[in-house]
């Protein structure tokens, strides 16, 4: 891929003038922390135009992403959540394809696996826009999970398909996209890399869901659990039971989709169940913890970056290259499974890399430009 050299382009009339146009489009809490990654390096060569779906729109789900990670403010926020998934998407359809009609763009750039994607990538396919999926080429091989059929409806009608590890780029090979794909690298290692010391352990104080606030504890394991699949009573009460049971306490955010369960299940005196925290707070709680359980896959590559011991409740694997050497294993929502696979200790190879250099913003905007025939 070639290089853009002259760092004065930005300021040049003529060339701001000249610029592609790029519509983005997110709505969900780790598609902001993307966004905060990408958008710099993007608006050095495009002009773009932000779309926020209204998937995800609670303060500390959105806003305070915007806020935290300087992201520009969105120049459309269409104020679309909940619904079934039909609903959801059918919606977004709608509003993604009347922003598209009005913009014009040369580009629609999406993110990962959510309705927001599908839903942005379908209308932009319609009208003959050319989409950048970046995250392309994950695949759990597990069709009830909502996110894999997203994803690979979302690769299969993209122009240029953008694979986070070498695993996603493999399986974009397998299915005939190799020639309109890249690897570069883990937009989310570029914002842990960027973000990662921003915040200290000792600064942080956590707001239980009953609104009284408490320091961090000095030794806790991190819990994140949102999955569909987790939300039920039998999967969640399990989950809380193991946690319950450690030597240390946990600390849990919890996702808004859980809290009402939560409050119904009541009482987990060795957890501290608090509310969703900003993302500068989030990977300060993954550095500092002693180990980690979740089933997002956001915090599966965060315990990665940050060399923590992570089990993934979940039945299919979301990024194998962090499956090895006991870093990070599935378990089943069952108690005694989840405590004996945190009971492994992991080996940490220091030289295996395979999320890229942090880098990889640098490198979606050099593809972008390659593919519009911007390279100089
Ligand atoms: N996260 C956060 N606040 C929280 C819990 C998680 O900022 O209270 C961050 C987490 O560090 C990771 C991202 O949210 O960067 C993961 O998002 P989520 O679990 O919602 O989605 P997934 O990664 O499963 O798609």
């Amino acid at each position: 891929m070639g290089i853009i050299k002259d760092n004065n382009l930005n300021n040049d009339t003529a060339f701001q003038n000249k610029k592609k146009k790029v519509v983005t489009v997110v709505g969900a809490r780790p598609q902001f922390i993307k966004e905060a990654a990408v958008s710099p390096e993007l608006r050095k060569y495009f002009n773009e135009v932000l779309v926020h779906t209204g998937q995800h729109f609670d303060y500390n789900m959105s806003e305070q992403f915007f806020e935290e990670l300087s992201i520009p403010k969105p120049d459309y926020n269409l104020g679309i959540s909940g619904g079934s998934h039909a609903q959801m998407t059918g919606k977004m359809m709608m509003a993604i394809e009347e922003v598209l009609e009005k913009e014009k763009p040369d580009w629609l750039l999406v993110f990962g696996d959510t309705n927001s994607t599908l839903a942005a990538a379908l209308a932009a396919a319609k009208l003959k826009i050319p989409i950048c999926h970046v995250e392309a080429g994950g695949r759990t091989h597990c069709m009830t999970n909502p996110e894999e059929i997203n994803r690979i409806c979302t690769d299969h009608i993209s122009t240029l398909l953008l694979a986070s590890a070498q695993d996603g780029f493999d399986e974009l090979k397998k299915e005939g996209l190799e020639n309109k794909s890249f690897l570069v690298g883990n937009t989310m290692y570029d914002a842990f890399v960027k973000y990662s010391n921003v915040r200290s352990i000792s600064q942080l104080k956590l707001e239980l869901l009953s609104g009284e606030k408490v320091d961090v504890p000095e030794k806790y394991y991190y819990l994140t659990c949102h999955r569909e699949e987790n939300t039920s009573e039998k999967n969640l009460s399990e989950i809380l039971k193991a946690m319950n049971s450690l030597n240390y306490p946990t600390v849990y955010p919890v996702h808004p989709r859980n809290r009402e369960m939560v409050l119904k299940l009541g009482d987990f005196s060795n957890i501290l169940f608090v509310k969703p925290v900003g993302y500068l707070e989030s990977i300060c709680l993954v550095k500092n913890a002693e180990k980690i359980v979740t089933d997002s896959g956001g915090l599966q590559t965060e315990a990665f970056f940050a060399g923590k011991k992570c089990v993934t409740v979940l039945d299919f694997v979301c990024w194998p290259e962090t499956m090895v050497d006991y870093r990070n294993e599935l378990s089943n929502p069952v108690e005694k499974e989840i405590l004996e696979k945190l009971s492994h200790e992991q080996i940490i190879d220091e030289n295996y890399k395979p999320f890229g250099d942090g880098k990889a913003a640098e490198k979606i905007v050099q593809a972008l430009l390659e593919k519009s025939g911007q390279v100089m």
